[in-house]
């Protein structure tokens, strides 16, 4: 570390905050575990989060605001028009992400649905950086064809490639070869990128990616939902820019992009919000209009006053190098704890949590009967940790022969919520998901009770393939019995 703005042998992670105001959680038995994760079908999306301990679901939203963005919430101006917490948002989007036009939206999605009604017409590819849901979804909507363009390396959870979110540029320029540049409606550029685990774009990467399109006359526009953990990733792992700061690296990452989506719950640290920020006058003058229709006036944007606010004050909050050091300090901690405890997971740890590799961790459940969500099932039991499945339940079927899809990856996601769990929640779950791997053995099976349509991860119910438990009945006798709070 020869960061200057450091103090001299700084070891720690630590969180440069402390707690002002806590919330109360429920401590449940194994018994009561058993009984509502029957009652939710073996679906922790089913679950009552009064049943839960330590909430892994998601880091959308679930984050804890600060005093001065509670305070800021007081500040609210409420004005239909010309609210000046829009004005608060647009500087401090201005300030660190650089582009000159910030439209608020509800949520990230929000930013997703102007941007793609707004540049692809029926017929185009929009090439990105590995899928995300809603992204992918708001550009099919409006016609166009997601193209996956990530490096191979993206999708092998044993890679310890330090950028597993580049952009592979032999893919990029085949496409825009085989499409020609004019049906390539922009490319859609990810950072940390999340169906990929949380993995980063290098400095170098996004600026060479942006050249190849632009010499094609083609935009990119980034989803910049964490892009300040992209930025700290750059920070470490990138030649030259270990003396720089977040700040510094992010205004240089969206130089180089034609503008961006973010969904403020996640990077600026509020419970809900998103904005589309743009470089073009005309393009942002069409996002302000179609703004009115979908959101709500221009300088709202489906949220109150006092939500732009608060997300204002997020966006400075976040843009800071200790408060990313330590947010990428917790979850790289429970990666190691894992890892120290042989749990095999997704490497290199990446930005928004730790994805178990629930293929191998339970090798005699058949990917037909869902290793993933079984695994989540039982992390649940065992200490009322809520993890999320991502895997073959998630995949869903192939729309032409009906058969399950059976990804890459058969993942257990362990997200983490900013600024809200401490070292010894870490522990637990570390702890637990260790005594489960203990144990995987007695772990079964699940089939469907009921299968819905579309995203039916959501909703879906499960039963186990034999007995009534997601442990084998011998085996679940000796499994540790509710959250350690002793030693
Ligand atoms: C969460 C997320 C979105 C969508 O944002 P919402 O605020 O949930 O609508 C888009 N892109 C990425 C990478 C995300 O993680």
């Amino acid at each position: 570390m020869n960061d200057p703005r450091q103090p001299p042998r700084r070891r720690s992670w630590a969180e440069p905050y402390k707690v002002k105001m806590v919330e109360p959680l429920r401590m449940t038995t194994r018994a009561e575990r058993a009984t509502a994760l029957a009652r939710a079908g073996f679906n922790t999306f089913l679950l009552d989060s009064d049943d839960v301990y330590i909430d892994l679901l998601t880091d959308s939203g679930t984050g804890a605001m600060s005093d001065r963005q509670w305070a800021g919430l007081m500040l609210g101006d409420e004005a239909y028009a010309g609210s000046r917490n829009f004005h608060h948002l647009e500087a401090a989007v201005r300030e660190h992400y650089g582009f000159p036009h910030v439209i608020p939206t509800h949520q990230g999605r929000g930013a997703e649905h102007l941007l793609s009604q707004l540049c692809i017409e029926p017929g185009d590819v929009v090439p990105g950086n590995m899928y995300f849901t809603t992204t992918k979804f708001h550009q099919e909507l409006a016609g166009g064809r997601f193209v996956d363009v990530i490096i191979d390396e993206a999708h092998d959870p044993e890679s310890e490639h330090p950028f597993k979110g580049n952009v592979d540029l032999a893919k990029l320029r085949a496409l825009i070869d085989k499409v020609g540049a004019a049906r390539v409606a922009y490319l859609s550029l990810e950072t940390n990128v999340n169906m990929a685990g949380g993995q980063p774009c290098s400095l170098k990467n996004v600026r060479d990616t942006c050249a190849l399109c632009h010499e094609h006359g083609i935009k990119v526009f980034l989803d910049a939902t964490r892009a300040l953990e992209n930025c700290y990733f750059i920070k470490m792992r990138e030649d030259g820019q270990r003396s720089r700061s977040v700040k510094e690296i992010l205004r240089e990452l969206c130089s180089y992009a034609d503008g961006c989506t973010v969904s403020g719950k996640k990077d600026c640290l509020v419970n809900i919000g998103g904005f589309l920020a743009l470089n073009d006058d005309e393009l942002a003058d069409r996002a302000r209009n179609l703004c009115v229709v979908y959101e709500g006036l221009h300088t709202y944007g489906g949220l109150a006053g006092r939500d732009l606010e608060a997300m204002a004050i997020g966006i400075a909050e976040s843009a800071d190098d200790d408060t990313t050091r330590a947010r990428l300090g917790q979850v790289a901690y429970l990666g190691r704890r894992l890892t120290d405890a042989g749990v095999p997971i997704v490497r290199p740890v990446g930005g928004h949590g730790v994805f178990l590799d629930a293929a191998r961790i339970v090798e005699h459940v058949p990917r037909a009967q869902f290793p993933a969500q079984a695994l989540t099932a039982a992390i649940y039991l065992d200490s009322g940790v809520r993890a999320m499945e991502r895997g073959t339940v998630s995949a869903g079927r192939d729309p032409a022969t009906g058969a399950n899809l059976i990804p890459s990856l058969e993942l257990v996601r362990l997200t983490i919520p900013r600024r809200v769990y401490t070292q010894a929640h870490m522990d637990v779950v570390a702890e637990s998901v260790a005594a489960v791997y203990e144990q995987r053995e007695a772990i079964v099976g699940l089939r469907f009770t009921y299968e819905p349509e579309h995203l039916r991860f959501f909703q879906a119910r499960f039963e186990p393939v034999e007995g009534t438990g997601i442990l084998r009945a011998p085996a679940a006798a000796s499994v540790s019995s509710d959250p350690p709070c002793s030693g």
